[in-house]
């Protein structure tokens, strides 16, 4: 256990710690033992991620001590929303969950907002520990204390910041995700090296070859670090009245792509797009190079990510018009000034933001 990789969130007496190893997830477990022991615990997890590793999770969690049972939705961002959550409430209370009671996020960004949001409400609010499953979640969703789904109307509308009690990570779950959900997660880095980390921008691309064969304890490095960055950022800033907001680079654009898609586009695939429309604007704007728009794009693309949609630009740019972070009608982004540097801009002309994103789609009317 000694090799265990540990960030601490420092969030005074919401505190937490994110351990990463390879590999071991059974024992990173019982690292949670004296949390776990004596407890009812509900496990929610969708139903693909479930079937892979429910019931060894379920398991191990009764050797620990607790008393378990699971709720169980479908897979799919398209079933993050309230009616999943009603399911949940009623799930919680069959099983006897009481204010003392432990809830088990299991899966990826979708099962940790989910499971975050039926934590932060039940019964006004009880314990819960996040064990994501998919690159996103590990790099970024489960880490935070943002929790929420979605409405028709637009993406994470309803939720609220609750903050694990621990997160668990075992990069070795990474081996049954899909290619492309490993890509969508691969945006989310690149998201970080950008606004923030100018030295992991070079290590992504120097070591291409590692990232794309999954080369296990090479990404304990990455999302170690990648936690390390959204830890601070979260210790600083945990209601998102300043330096958080960063994070929301390339998701502005990027919610609204998925939402016009109607979710058959994946989130780290809306942000990949979301992120080309921002450099395309700040390039617009004057804010950036060329230079540093071309290096995103090249390295988005040598990831295998998508930087362009064939969705009408006009729904896009309307859309965007719903995302919960604009106000008195301005359209809030986050823009690049360099790799490394971003800035949260609120006074982009609506048609330049339009043009920004006719640049990067191919919609014909
Ligand atoms: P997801 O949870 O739907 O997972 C993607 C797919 O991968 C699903 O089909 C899932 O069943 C499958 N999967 C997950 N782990 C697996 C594994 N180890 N093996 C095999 N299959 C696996 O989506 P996601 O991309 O993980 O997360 C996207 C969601 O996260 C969005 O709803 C987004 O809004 C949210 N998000 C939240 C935050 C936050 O701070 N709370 C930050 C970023 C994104």
């Amino acid at each position: 256990m000694s090799n265990n990789i540990s960030v601490n969130v420092g969030l005074d007496e919401r505190s937490y710690t994110i351990t990463i190893k390879p590999g071991l997830l059974d024992q990173t477990l019982e690292l949670l033992k004296e949390r776990i022991d004596q407890r009812r615990c509900l496990l929610i997890s969708d139903s693909h991620v479930y079937s892979l590793y429910g019931a060894r999770v379920e398991q191990k969690l009764r050797e620990l001590g607790a008393e378990v049972t699971s709720s169980i939705f479908p897979e799919g961002e398209a079933n993050k929303h309230l009616a999943t959550m009603g399911a949940i409430y009623h799930d919680a209370v069959k099983a006897g969950l009481n204010r003392k009671s432990l809830i088990v996020a299991l899966g990826g960004g979708v099962s940790g907002d989910i499971a975050g949001f039926a934590a932060a409400t039940y019964m006004r609010g009880i314990e819960f520990i996040q064990v994501p499953t998919s690159l996103l979640a590990m790099v970024d969703s489960s880490v935070g204390g943002k929790t929420g789904v979605d409405l028709p109307e637009g993406k994470n509308l309803v939720g609220a910041f609750w903050q694990p009690k621990a997160v668990i990570i075992d990069p070795k779950m990474l081996t049954t995700l899909d290619m492309r959900e490993v890509r969508c997660g691969l945006a989310e880095i690149v998201k970080y090296a950008v606004i923030i980390d100018e030295e992991l921008f070079e290590i992504l691309q120097n070591n291409l070859g590692k990232l794309l064969s999954l080369d296990l304890n090479f990404y304990a490095q990455i999302i170690a670090r990648c936690c390390k960055i959204k830890a601070k950022i979260v210790a600083e800033d945990e209601r998102e009245a300043g330096i958080r907001a960063l994070l929301n680079y390339g998701h502005t654009f990027g919610h609204a792509i998925e939402q016009v898609a109607n979710f058959s586009i994946g989130h780290g695939e809306g942000v990949a797009i979301g992120m080309c429309m921002a450099a395309e604007l700040a390039v617009k704007l004057g804010l950036c190079t060329a230079e540093v728009q071309q290096k995103q794009h090249i390295l988005l693309k040598a990831l295998g990510l998508p930087c362009s949609t064939n969705l009408d630009p006009a729904a896009i740019r309307e859309a965007m018009k719903s995302d919960k972070k604009n106000t008195d009608g301005t359209t809030v982004v986050v823009l690049p000034r360099n790799i490394g540097q971003a800035e949260v801009i609120n006074d982009a002309p609506g048609a330049m933001i339009l043009d920004a994103i006719k640049q990067h789609s191919s919609f014909n009317a």
